[in-house]
């Protein structure tokens, strides 16, 4: 007897309903696949598992997907919908080369810092911003403790926003403490994959209290202090924000590092640099040692701030001596 057309159509057992979702979880061999409201504890076809052979496992937190849904509330993950970026790991104990995707599609990566206790560190910033830059994700900083500003910082705090406003990059003003800018902060996670980072005592698990009371995460600096040094475990997590859109649990963006950055490629990573790279006499210009130099030259007139420039310095050092690279 021929098939009635009627078969993929009806929810039959063997081919049921299909339907699209987002990979909240993974737990080795299940993907938690969230479709409408609802979780659907999903496996991966074995052919997908063949088709590629670069990373290590074929679906990522983060991913769209299609399942299609059995009979007892599980699913088939059928399809793989294209990424817009993605943040691999080398995988442990892999030989060199060999990756780990561990989070993808990420629409926003928002650096965390305080306006006072700690003092923001452009340091941490720019280093941040090589690996969003690199991986093609947006980025924003929010300076929370808004309420702990003296007037003496003003000015200060006043030239820091400036200059990251200036290079392209939101900055948003908070207070956990008083409320202040909470209203901005929830309108930009709204409909996005947001991951929050940023040192300890920043204020992360305030503000993510007071965005959305009852979302049990462990922000990203709790997951670098324990798994410093603890390359093996990586995880990560999509939590669903009850306006739409969700904030992602993974190791501190900075653990990521940046994956075969060569020095002479670093400042394309510094998006204020790019309209000055012409001006360097050579085209691998590292722009620290070598003569004619437009980097350099556009720090000396005041064209490129000078907090850039020396955050760019360390980060290349950090590349010369193999450090960046495994993202510490
Ligand atoms: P995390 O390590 O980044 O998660 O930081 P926490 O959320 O644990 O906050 C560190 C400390 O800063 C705690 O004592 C908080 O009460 C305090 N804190 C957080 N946000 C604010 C804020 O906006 N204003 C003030 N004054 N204190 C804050
Ligand atoms: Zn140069």
């Amino acid at each position: 007897m021929s098939r009635p057309d009627t078969h993929y159509t009806t929810g039959a057992r063997d081919d049921g309903d299909q339907a699209d979702g987002v990979v909240i979880r993974s737990t080795g061999s299940w993907y938690d696949v969230r479709v409408g409201e609802d979780v659907i504890p999903s496996k991966v076809r074995g052919k997908f598992r063949l088709r590629d052979d670069v990373d290590t496992n074929p679906v990522a937190v983060g991913d769209r997907v299609t399942v299609r849904l059995n009979e007892d509330r599980t699913g088939f993950i059928t399809e793989i919908h294209e990424r817009t970026n993605q943040l691999s790991r080398r995988a442990a104990g892999r030989r060199v080369g060999r990756e780990s995707v561990i989070i993808v599609n990420i629409d926003f990566v928002w650096i965390i810092q305080s306006a006072r206790m700690p003092a923001p560190n452009p340091g941490f910033i720019d280093r941040v911003l090589v690996t969003t830059e690199a991986h093609d994700i947006r980025a924003g900083l929010v300076l929370n403790k808004m309420d702990l500003l003296r007037k003496s910082d003003r000015e200060a705090f006043e030239s820091f926003r400036a200059l990251y406003e200036g290079l392209g990059y939101p900055v948003l003003a908070t207070s956990a403490e008083t409320g202040r800018g909470i209203q901005t902060l929830r309108e930009q996670l709204q409909g996005r994959t947001s991951v929050l980072t940023g040192p300890s005592g920043v204020g992360k698990s305030s503000l993510l209290n007071v965005l959305e009371p009852g979302l049990d995460i462990k922000t990203a600096d709790v997951s670098e202090k324990t798994r410093k040094g603890r390359h093996t475990t990586t995880y990560a997590a999509l939590f669903p924000l009850s306006g739409g859109g969700y904030i992602a649990d993974t190791p501190g963006i900075r653990e990521f590092g940046v994956l075969h950055v060569e020095p002479w490629e670093l400042s394309h990573y510094f998006i204020e640099f790019e309209t000055h790279l012409e001006h360097c006499r050579f085209p691998t210009c590292t722009h620290d040692h070598e003569p004619d130099c437009g980097v350099k030259a556009a720090v000396d007139a005041g064209d490129v701030d000078a907090r850039r420039y020396r955050s760019y310095l360390n980060i290349l050092d950090s590349i010369r001596r193999g450090e960046h690279d495994v993202g510490r």
